[in-house]
């Protein structure tokens, strides 16, 4: 397995390509969720390369970039198992060169849910992904369910970008518990992380919106959103520090 700090490295590796390459772009502390993506861009490419990058731009608060769990050596030993060939950790600077004053605005998904709890939240993640496949150039690129509206934000962008690469969604990998995983997770206390799987269950089993708030209330969740927007029921909420989303299809409940 290939590790690539810089763009040189990354020129390197891609002048050594010949077939489809699916690019798997992710902020790291590795989980099962990441592992299904890998597994997905394994099965339909030649080359599988990885990014983590903790993204400086689409973080909304300080607080919550500070503390964004960050762990090299145990993500390195992950993917050595998963049969990734090449990651790609670049520093800030390499994506964010001194002097870069472009970010990515867009006009939809930026005012609804995530757009609005979060502000400027996806032109970070807009303007990282560009970037992302500019220099990687891949085939198609892996993203999670988990996240579906920045799924949509990057199928829209490839379009309207005339990117030519296939946008390839994940479905969302959960505990046994329901808990979709996430690296936040790790945020959690035991009792939280028991508690947090409520969302879940809360999006399956209630019958609308405002029930599914109200039982989230209830058990002590401070709640973002509840919304259902085009087939889908999505919900962010807060446990203590550590904020969590989900969302189902309503047909799949
Ligand atoms: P992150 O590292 O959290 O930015 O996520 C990187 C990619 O992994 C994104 O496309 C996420 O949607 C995806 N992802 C994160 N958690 C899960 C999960 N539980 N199931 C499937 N995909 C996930």
């Amino acid at each position: 397995m290939k590790l690539l700090r810089n763009n040189d490295d990354l020129a390197v590796y891609l002048s050594s390509l010949s077939g489809a390459m699916g690019l798997v772009p992710t902020m790291g502390y590795l989980h099962p969720g990441h592992g299904a993506l890998l597994k997905a861009a394994r099965a339909q490419n030649q080359a599988v390369l990885m990014t983590i990058f903790v993204n400086p731009t689409q973080f909304n608060e300080a607080d919550d970039f500070q503390s964004y769990p960050r762990d090299e050596a145990r993500d390195l030993a992950m993917v050595e198992s998963l049969g990734v060939d090449a990651v790609w950790m670049p520093e800030v600077d390499a994506i964010y060169p001194p002097g870069d004053t472009f970010c990515l605005h867009e006009k939809n998904h930026n005012t609804r849910m995530e757009g609005i709890h979060r502000p400027g939240h996806f032109y970070g993640v807009a303007t990282v992904v560009l970037k992302l496949c500019l220099l990687a150039k891949p085939q198609r690129i892996y993203m999670g369910e988990k996240d579906y509206q920045q799924l949509q934000l990057v199928r829209d962008l490839v379009a309207s970008f005339f990117l030519p690469i296939e946008v390839i969604e994940v479905p969302t990998q959960r505990e046994v518990s329901g808990l979709a995983m996430s690296s936040r997770n790790v945020r959690l206390t035991k009792k939280q992380r028991k508690q947090a799987a409520k969302i879940y269950q809360a999006l399956c089993e209630q019958p609308n919106v405002n029930a599914t708030r109200q039982v989230l209330n209830d058990l002590g969740f401070r709640v973002d959103y509840v919304e259902e927007y085009q087939g889908r029921r999505y919900v962010a909420a807060w446990l203590g520090r550590v904020r969590l989303i989900d969302n189902v299809a309503l047909d799949r409940r």
